[in-house]
C-alpha cells in the first residue's frame, strides 16, 4: 500500500477532516489520516497541519504522542517548558503531559502524530490546572485554552 503525495503536503485519497469534531479551543488546524492500524501495528499516522497564527488544543491524556515536524516552524508547550521546533525535530509527549503546538512564526507548522488506535479521550485544564499552569509567565503568555 503507498499513499501517494498529491503535492503540498496533500496525499491522494486522503481527506483533509477538521482536526476536532468537538468543543475543545483549537484554531486554523486540519488534519490527514495517512495510516489507520493494520496488522500489529495499532496505530494511526496523522498529519496536522496549523496555519500561521494557529493553534492545537491545551490537553493532555494517559496516550502518548510521537511527533515528527514535516514543515515549517513553530512552538510547542510540553509540560513546564515552551521549546522552539522545526522541520526534523521529533517530539515525544508522555502520558499525562500538558500540550500545546502553536504556529507563532510566519510558516505553518506541519507534523506527523503516531498514537494507539485505542486511546484515551483527552483532558482539558480545569481551573485550577490553569492556575497552576499560570504560575509560569512564560507559559500564561504562550497557552491559548
Ligand atoms: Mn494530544
Amino acid at each position: 500500500m503507498i499513499v501517494k503525495t498529491a503535492g503540498d503536503y496533500k496525499w491522494e485519497d486522503v481527506e483533509v477532516l477538521a482536526y476536532k469534531e468537538t468543543g475543545t479551543n483549537f484554531k486554523n488546524i486540519t488534519r490527514q489520516v495517512l495510516f489507520d492500524g493494520l496488522g500489529d501495528l495499532p496505530c494511526q499516522l496523522r498529519y496536522f497541519e496549523v496555519q500561521s497564527g494557529g493553534y492545537s488544543t491545551l490537553e493532555r491524556h494517559e496516550h502518548v504522542h510521537l511527533v515528527m515536524i514535516l514543515r515549517g516552524s513553530g512552538r510547542v508547550l510540553l509540560r513546564d517548558g515552551i521549546h522552539a521546533i522545526k522541520e526534523q525535530d521529533v517530539i515525544t509527549v508522555p502520558p499525562q503531559t500538558w500540550h500545546q503546538f502553536k504556529a507563532d512564526g510566519d510558516t505553518p507548522l506541519g507534523f506527523l502524530c503516531l498514537v494507539h488506535v485505542e486511546r484515551d479521550k483527552v483532558q482539558l485544564p480545569t481551573a485550577e490546572d490553569l492556575a497552576q499552569l499560570k504560575q509560569d509567565s512564560k507559559i500564561e503568555a504562550f497557552i491559548r485554552y
